[in-house]
């Protein structure tokens, strides 16, 4: 089901949806920062952008996943709110990085809570999200 864009980023940078993780989504810009696509990924969850989603896994990583579960997972919850907890590396001029971050949601009448370290790795020029870490 297409939702219509909110125009504050859901990402919770403050920012309009169309300077923050929009350009991203929407426009094909590259995240300069693991942070970055961490961000957009979290948004795209919100704005049901599965393709987006799919498109920011490592190609090594995809097999652990499929399209029709991202959009599963995606449209199953209220996504409230992204915070950022930590970032180690994954800036400009890093190959690897890693972000951890607690994302809320709502699931029929509870929220919850993920946390979660992520390992992101840079593949030919562009960040993408590899794994969780243990
Ligand atoms: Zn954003």
């Amino acid at each position: 089901m297409p939702l219509t864009p909110p125009s504050i980023c859901p990402c919770g940078s403050g920012l309009g949806l169309t300077e923050c993780c929009g350009r991203l989504i929407y426009q094909g810009l590259t995240a300069e920062t693991a942070e970055q696509l961490m961000r957009s990924r979290y948004s795209a969850h919100v704005l049901r952008a599965i393709d987006y989603i799919w498109q920011s896994w490592s190609e090594t990583t995809r097999q652990c996943t499929t399209p029709e579960a991202i959009r599963d997972w995606a449209e199953s919850c209220e996504w409230l709110k992204l915070d950022i907890l930590h970032t180690d590396d994954g800036g400009a001029a890093d190959d690897t990085g890693t972000v951890t971050f607690c994302a809320h949601y709502r699931l029929g009448d509870h929220t919850h809570q993920h946390l979660e370290k992520s390992l992101f790795q840079r593949e030919a020029g562009q960040w993408h999200y590899v794994a969780h870490c243990p």
